[in-house]
């Protein structure tokens, strides 16, 4: 593999969102959906060191919103397949750790550049494996193209770092070495830009990963990956596993598996912390781990604020992609003064909210799966004795049979309540009340999370309050919470939301490296 980074790079810029309201990037859309509905329900392989690899046993990725669509089947991988794609990974390490920094960065470049190109297939295969609308699913391509080519352009800055302080006598460096064989353990639903996102951090610091995508998303991994392989990428740098949490539990306790970056749910989160602390026969290092979990994000709304945009900003914030991301905004805490007003406004802008298949791309589709349908209609049996209904509250029927649950919002919630305080993740919305602003700020912080919150005010006092005090990893002023640009929002959460790792911020490949000092007796 040649090394083809141009040096310097232009600076990073965030890829720029389709325009999907013209009339060409539609029928553009269109196309890519049909193109790709020709290769639903085919096969794939799991790869290790470079090899295609096939199992006794397969399981099905179906379409949440027509779940008689089969998207993709993928070989089940075993604890046996886990051990195989590990010792795969530690092979290619010996050689990927030696490859320069300008050639890994290359790599990802390349990548970037061939997913711009296939950028709307991308979008279609989001849309029928996880149900994202058209826009959700541009935003996660564009990330993930963000994340390469945001990573690649810091591993370079990183490889030139600046000296330390020069002790005298001494000629001091200090390098940033990779870490070893690591475990990417992505969530579902950024099934693109978070899954590449751990991978290629991961890659271009010179680490060699196993990767095992969730099994609610693993078409769209099996074509990353393809698609790596089509950028150069050298054999066993990246071993697929398709699976569950069988051989996800095998590659954390495997005693040559370096650090798991994992994204996903606390509870799974907090095993993988307790799983990677416990030393295992023949290991030789403590485990890393990189943790970003759930959350249980609110908005304030301040009685001196622009109601229209308030309402906007937690309409999106709540039902983007049925409440199913991180960042949501699951708690509204209002301020007495417009409490009612605030209520009646966000029941029309609910309602107001289309549904239907992702494909035809309505504002809002179904939740990913049966048992995602299951939680968040028990967590509404359980909102109809903490709150008042205003909007929602029931699963809906729709062509396709797909997992559709009403936008759902319960009024007059209290702060201590399940729904105030567990995470649901789906399009269930708690308006909680607040007669102060003190009081707001405690209820916010009242929860064992702490990912994402914003405040819409006008009042700058209330605002610099809110930035010492709102103790959350992503904070936003009179905007939305949920929609983190790479660069500009590095992203990552405090307390029970994880190790607050800030996945495209400056610091963020640092924890795929140890750092070397090396000092030299000047003679
Ligand atoms: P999940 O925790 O159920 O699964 C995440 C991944 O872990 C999947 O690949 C799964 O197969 C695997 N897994 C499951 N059990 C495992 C085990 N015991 N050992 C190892 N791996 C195991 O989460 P999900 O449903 O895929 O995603 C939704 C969750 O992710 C929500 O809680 C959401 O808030 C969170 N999330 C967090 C962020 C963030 O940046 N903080 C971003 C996206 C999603």
């Amino acid at each position: 593999m040649s090394s083809t980074t141009p040096i310097p790079l232009p600076p990073f810029r965030n890829e720029p969102f389709t325009d999907f309201s013209s009339a060409e990037n539609k029928r553009a859309m269109r196309q890519a959906l049909d193109r790709i509905r020709v290769e639903l329900g085919r096969t794939y392989d799991l790869i290790i060191g470079g090899s295609d690899l096939q199992t006794s046993a397969t399981f099905q990725s179906l379409n949440p919103a027509n779940p008689s669509e089969v998207v993709g089947i993928h070989y089940q991988a075993t604890t046996r397949e886990a051990g195989h794609a590990v010792e795969a990974a530690q092979l290619a390490f010996a050689t990927w750790r030696k490859t320069s920094a300008a050639d890994r960065a290359a790599l990802l470049l390349r990548a970037a550049s061939l997913i711009r190109q296939r950028h709307l297939e991308f979008c279609a295969w989001l849309v029928l494996e996880v149900g994202k609308n058209w826009g959700e699913a541009d935003a996660d391509v564009g990330e993930c193209i963000d994340f390469l080519e945001f990573y690649a352009r810091e591993a370079l800055r990183l490889d030139a770092a600046t000296p330390p302080i020069q002790y005298p006598g001494e000629r001091n460096l200090l390098r940033y070495l990779p870490l070893g064989v690591g475990a990417v353990i992505p969530p579902w639903n950024f099934p693109l830009a978070i899954m590449a996102g751990m991978t290629a951090a991961s890659i271009v610091c010179g680490n060699t990963v196993v990767l095992k995508p969730s099994p609610d998303a693993p078409t769209i991994a099996a074509h990353f990956l393809s698609l790596m392989e089509e950028a150069g990428l050298p054999d066993g740098v990246i071993n697929l596993i398709q699976g569950g949490p069988e051989v996800g539990r095998a590659i954390v306790e495997h005693p040559q598996v370096r650090f798991i970056a994992f994204t996903g749910s606390r509870k799974v989160g907090l095993e993988i912390h307790e799983r990677a602390a416990q030393i295992q026969p023949n290991q030789h290092f403590l485990k890393r781990t990189i943790l970003e979990l759930g959350g249980k994000d609110a908005i304030l709304v301040d009685s001196d604020c622009d109601l229209d945009q308030a309402v906007a900003g937690v309409t999106a914030s709540a039902f983007g992609f049925n409440g199913q991301k991180c960042s949501a905004c699951s708690r509204v805490i209002v301020d007495a003064a417009i409490y009612d007003i605030f209520c009646d406004r966000i029941k029309e802008a609910a309602e107001a909210l289309t549904q239907g298949p992702p494909a035809d791309n309505l504002q809002t589709g179904p939740v990913i799966n049966p048992t995602a349908k299951k939680r968040v209609l028990d967590y509404i049996a359980i909102g109809r004795n903490e709150g008042r209904l205003l909007t929602g509250g029931a699963e809906v029927d729709l062509p396709g049979k797909g997992y559709y649950i009403a936008p759902t919002v319960f009024a007059d919630v209290a702060p201590t309540a399940r729904i105030a305080q567990e995470e649901i993740f789906g399009p269930v919305l708690a308006v909680i009340k607040s007669h102060s602003f003190e009081e707001a700020l405690a209820i916010a912080n009242n929860t064992q999370y702490g990912l994402t919150g914003s405040i819409y005010s006008h009042s700058r006092e209330k605002l610099d309050r809110a930035g010492e005090e709102f103790h959350v990893g992503n904070l936003y002023f009179n905007r939305k919470c949920t929609g983190a640009m790479v660069g500009a929002h590095p992203f990552g959460g405090f307390n029970m939301s994880g190790t607050d790792s800030k996945a495209g911020g400056p610091d963020y490949l640092t924890l795929f490296t140890q750092a070397k000092s090396i000092a030299e007796k000047l003679v």
